[in-house]
């Protein structure tokens, strides 16, 4: 049977990279796909009409089951995260996360799928290595001695084992990536989990349309990170999965900016200047953090190269089209829009 015939399951279908995931797997022409997620139809950021959609709590082992059945592939996508602000303060509610990994993996073992993708995380990463704000490029091997960011970033290191212990023991195709902050348009833009560059775009529009030209910024702003554009995430996982790379590895992007040059970026598009109000009470995370791409370039000689500055206009300009719609009273125009079918 022709590949694009087996039935693909994505889990956190309708979040972010679950949605975009589908999307693509979509235009390449996969006839085949079931997408799984724990919240109502009518809340998924993207739904295809052409796609088995399934709300299910992946908590369950039942449920997994029924995710699982019949499946070749999975992408095992689905956990309860958000930015700092949100794993900071639901560090257990992020660990629960380590039941949908369980019983995906446990399904997958029992339906014999033939491959199984997991979506760790820089998180793992030990903390002692991020402390200066020069923007360590962390390498695969940083990630032990453990101490993982506490809550989110243990059970997806514990996670990543259970993925290895399941390829060794039962012999299950598992591939892992560390996905390093990810953003772009279908993302979650307001009400909590939003990540930075989301956030700073929504703060930057919210200061454009009200003339009110300041902007609150969490931290001292001079903290570093790395963010990979969705696209490059997309083509990351499909190479990842289709590889012989066995151990965890990194996808991020190695363009490490400070918050306060990522404020830059979104001033510089929006046409405007913002008086900057630092929150140091503010969750702020690791100090600074970069992917080390050596090991991605050396397995597929590739890695993200999409720029901030592309990526960030075309998801400003996303979040600026939600934002007014929402002004006009369109709620929900975010998972509306687009229930279309081809
Ligand atoms: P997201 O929150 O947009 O999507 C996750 C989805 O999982 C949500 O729609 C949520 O409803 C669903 N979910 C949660 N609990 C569930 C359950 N019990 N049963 C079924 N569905 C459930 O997040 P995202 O940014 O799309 O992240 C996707 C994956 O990538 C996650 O595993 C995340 O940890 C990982 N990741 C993301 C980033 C990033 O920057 N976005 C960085 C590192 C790792």
């Amino acid at each position: 049977m022709s590949d694009h015939l087996n039935l693909v399951l994505v889990t956190g279908a309708g979040g972010f990279i679950g949605g975009n995931l589908v999307a693509a797997l979509r235009a390449r022409s996969h006839k085949r796909i079931r997408a799984v997620d724990i919240k109502p139809l009518d809340e998924w950021y993207q739904r295809f009409d052409d796609v088995e959609n399934l709300s299910l709590d992946l908590n369950l082992k039942e449920n997994c089951e029924k995710a699982a059945q019949g499946a070749s592939d999975i992408y095992n996508l689905a956990a309860n995260m958000g930015g700092m602000g949100f794993i900071e303060h639901n560090k257990a509610l992020c660990m629960l996360s380590v039941l949908i990994n369980t019983h995906m993996l446990q399904a997958a073992s029992k339906y014999k799928v033939k491959r199984f993708f997991y979506s760790s995380s820089a998180c793992v990463y030990n903390g002692d290595m991020q402390k200066t704000f020069e923007a360590p490029s962390l390498k695969e091997a940083d990630a032990y001695p453990a101490l993982a960011e506490d809550g989110y970033g243990w059970e997806k290191l514990f996670s990543e084992r259970m993925c290895r212990h399941f390829r060794e023991d039962f012999g299950l195709y598992t591939r892992v990536a560390r996905f390093h902050n990810v953003y772009g348009p279908w993302g979650t833009w307001y009400g909590g989990r939003e990540k930075a560059p989301a956030a700073i775009c929504r703060k930057v529009i919210e200061a454009k349309v009200s003339g009110k030209h300041e902007i609150d910024i969490w931290g001292p702003g001079n903290q570093t990170r790395s963010f990979m554009f969705i696209d490059d995430c997309l083509k990351g996982i499909d190479l990842i999965m289709n590889s012989e790379i066995l151990e965890p590895i990194n996808l991020g992007s190695r363009e490490a900016v400070t918050i306060n040059q990522l404020v830059d970026m979104a001033e510089e598009i929006a046409g405007i200047k913002l008086k900057r109000n630092y929150d140091l009470s503010a969750p702020k995370g690791v100090n600074g953090r970069n992917s080390d791409n050596t090991l991605i370039q050396k397995h597929l000689g590739w890695e993200p190269g999409t720029s901030l500055r592309t990526g960030l206009e075309k998801t400003y300009r996303w979040i600026y089209d939600q934002y007014l719609a929402r002004e006009r009273g369109e709620a929900g125009v975010v998972r509306e829009a687009v229930a279309v079918t081809r």
